[in-house]
């Protein structure tokens, strides 16, 4: 019999706001997760979007976790210090001609298009810089416009071929990246977006289970697609209920969600939060649901 392979998990906040339930519930699922395995468990800052990270929020998601009564393995990685990695990845990528330059705004794409297709992630981009020759992109690149990097997704898809990936609760799933259209892997302001830093990270970490909220069951399609491309392995993934809040809406911190900083400083203890949390006993109004 072959050893099992020990059980790696993470929890990959972005530094953009205090930590709310919602997130106590993420980091506990993954933490749990990986303490029932005797496995690692990985806390990893996802802070590569410059504009919208703040440092304190890096400070306060160290303390909240903490008063929670999780514990991680090693040291905090940054995704801010493995720019290079994600650079790699991309001139990989370019280099087998599946990225182009796009110098789009937001206001060009909504204009050029007048019956928007949308896919998981929204409107689904138009593919206009694609028709850009390579001498006009690169004098717009080297005239230092600012442009995105996009996947060519059919063509990227086609070379990925069909993939599958697992999840635990729903089972093998087809990917169908091609939903999303030509998704951008560098963006304008930051040098790598979500979908390649999360990929390229998981499988550096060694990261054998992926542990996060059914909002981003579908952008595991485009993750799947980018392992294939980039030749790196595929975890296993349990996506998790999410909590919805006394008005039905999943928490997020643009709607004003608890803060764990809030209630700690209205005197709650924290440990004691993370068993009712555990044990689904959730402030009245409060629910995890599947979507
Ligand atoms: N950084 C992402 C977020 O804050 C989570 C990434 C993931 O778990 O894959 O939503």
């Amino acid at each position: 019999m072959n050893a099992a392979i020990p059980v790696v998990t993470r929890f990959a906040p972005s530094p953009t706001g205090r930590l709310h339930l919602g997130h106590a519930y993420a980091a506990i699922r993954a933490h749990d997760h990986a303490r029932a395995a005797k496995g690692t468990f990985l806390l990893r800052i996802e802070d590569i979007d410059g504009t919208r990270s703040r440092e304190e929020h890096v400070a306060g998601i160290v303390e909240d976790l903490a008063w929670l009564g999780l514990t991680w393995d090693g040291a905090v990685v940054r995704q801010s210090m493995r720019l290079e990695r994600y650079a790699d990845a991309l001139a990989r990528l370019r280099d087998d001609g599946l990225l182009y330059p796009c110098f789009c705004t937001r206001a060009d794409i909504a204009a050029s298009v007048s019956a928007p297709h949308h896919g998981p992630d929204g409107v689904i981009y138009p593919g206009t810089c694609r028709l850009l020759g390579s001498g006009q992109a690169a004098a717009r690149i080297a005239s230092g416009t600012p442009h995105a990097w996009r996947l060519a997704m059919d063509e990227a898809a086609r070379r990925g071929g069909p993939l599958d990936w697992i999840d635990r609760a729903a089972g093998r799933q087809h990917a169908e990246p091609l939903a999303f259209g030509d998704v951008v892997l560098a963006r304008k302001d930051a040098p790598a977006s979500y979908h390649l830093a999360v990929t390229v990270d998981d499988a550096a970490q060694n990261v054998t289970d992926v542990v996060r909220g059914r909002d981003l069951f579908r952008a595991t399609d485009i993750h799947r697609l980018l392992q294939a491309l980039l030749g790196l392995p595929t975890p296993v993934y349990h996506h998790h209920q999410l909590l919805t809040g006394p008005d039905g809406a999943r928490l997020a911190k643009r709607d004003g969600a608890p803060a764990l900083a809030d209630l700690r400083a209205a005197g709650r203890d924290g440990v004691a939060l993370a068993g009712d949390l555990r044990a689904g006993r959730l402030p009245i109004g409060f629910a995890a649901r599947d979507a």
